[in-house]
């Protein structure tokens, strides 16, 4: 029998109305002949809910408590899905990350997934039961709850796609696949029927936060085919899946923004080797992914160095650099939340010279100003004002005609 996972994101189980809705979903597919493991999210804006009520109470948040807190929203989800499910008379069992066999290692609120012990799963299946795991969340190699980061319940799905060899991982969300921007931010954006998982790597690096980055690596990796669709409308989403050699490239295929980042410099440190690897290695020791890097011709021998991270670690990020001040010689570190990022991703960029030029002067023409830029060979990426970034994504997505 085939198997497939279903992950319901937050606003798919947001209230009564839609759980009741997505059992009806499950109970179809499963009676249709397939073996069904469904994955979810806590409902709603729970978590971050969650999160706020953790601010008011602590400003330490040990993070080993924030990922106890946080993992009870999705232990709702899974356990009032159950009961949608036994209503419709499809016998089905909830499962925490810890009991479905999900062993991560012990960073807290951003742990990885290291392993699946899936035999409970694999056993609940045998019994003709319908598995529904708690999403976001495994145990970690110390035993305490761990958390996989923000739009974690993504990567459980994948991942438990891939430790049980399901034909395909069903990711459904509240727009009906991946679009060529932002739906709710260009209105024309175009639904895209396929991608590439390199495409699509990069569409959720750059901030096109329909799928989380870590899944859709472990989807590449595994050979995991990915459906993004919606639990609305429930028609066919976006494939995601190997590269076909055989079908023609488009030369870009989305636009993305991301205003989740900030920017750290550290001015005036000497341009001699090793400065840069002992800044770096000390932001990876703290866990930051770091992403855009620039760093300046050196004037007079001394030169700055600026990079972005997430938000959530700037704080973390600006005091590794100004611990490291003085052993660099650096002069000075200061830190800018107002920028954003601005991305074309297409697998046809590789063949394709001009693509860069037609993005600057499409910024340009509409007074965007270029402060940082990086390429990789199917991503062009610039950081501008954060104030700027609707207006440069509109204006990408009419330059290069994504609307079709
Ligand atoms: P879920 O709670 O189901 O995980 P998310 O909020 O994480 O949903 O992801 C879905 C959202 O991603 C959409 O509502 C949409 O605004 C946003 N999004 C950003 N870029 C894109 C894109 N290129 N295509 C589709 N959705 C996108
Ligand atoms: N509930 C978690 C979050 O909001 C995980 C997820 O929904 O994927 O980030
Ligand atoms: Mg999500």
């Amino acid at each position: 029998m085939s198997l497939l996972v279903q992950k319901y994101g937050g606003t798919s189980v947001g209230d009564p109305d839609r759980i009741r809705a997505v059992a009806d979903h499950v109970a179809r597919s499963a009676r249709g002949g397939t073996e069904v493991v469904v994955v979810v999210s806590a409902m709603g804006r729970s978590t971050d809910e969650l999160l706020r009520l953790a601010s008011e109470v602590s400003s330490s948040q040990p993070p080993r408590e924030l990922d106890m807190l946080l993992t009870a929203g999705e232990r709702i989800s899974m356990a009032l899905m159950c009961m949608a499910l036994a209503d419709v008379g499809v016998e089905a069992v909830s499962f925490t990350g810890s009991q479905a066999g999900i062993i991560t290692d012990t960073t807290h609120t951003k742990a990885k997934i290291l392993e699946i012990r899936a035999d409970r799963l694999r056993d609940a299946l045998a019994a003709g039961k319908v598995p529904v795991v708690a999403g976001f969340q495994g145990v970690s190699t110390e035993r305490d709850v761990t958390t996989l980061g923000r739009g974690g319940s993504d990567t459980t799905a994948v991942a438990l796609a891939a430790a049980l060899g399901a034909g395909a991982c069903e990711i459904y969300t509240d727009v009906p696949g991946v679009f060529s921007a932002d739906p709710r931010l260009v209105p024309e954006a175009r639904k895209l029927a396929r991608l590439s998982f390199e495409e699509m790597l990069d569409i959720a690096a750059s901030g096109g936060r329909v799928l989380s980055l870590r899944s859709v690596e472990f989807a590449r990796n595994h050979h995991v085919p990915l459906h993004v669709r919606s639990s609305f409308t429930w028609e066919p989403g976006t494939w995601v899946e190997e590269e076909d050699p055989s079908m023609e490239q488009a030369v870009v295929t989305a636009v993305t923004h991301d205003v989740s980042e900030a920017k750290v410099t550290v001015s005036g440190v000497p341009d001699r080797p090793g400065v840069a690897a002992r800044l770096f290695r000390a932001l990876a020791d703290r866990h930051v992914n770091v992403d855009t890097i620039v760093q300046n011709t050196s004037v007079e021998g001394t030169t700055d160095i600026s990079f972005t991270v997430p938000r959530d670690d700037l704080e973390g990020s600006l005091d590794t650099a100004r611990g490291l001040m003085e052993e660099l010689g650096a002069r000075e570190v200061t830190a800018d939340e107002g920028i954003a990022k601005v991305s074309l991703i297409g697998a046809g960029m590789r063949s394709n010279p001009g693509v860069s030029a037609t993005m600057f002067e499409t910024l340009a023409a509409n007074g965007v100003n270029i402060e940082m830029i990086s390429t990789s060979s199917i991503r062009i990426s610039c950081v501008v004002r954060a104030d700027l970034v609707e207006v440069a994504v509109g204006a990408l997505h009419r330059a290069f005609d994504l609307a079709g």
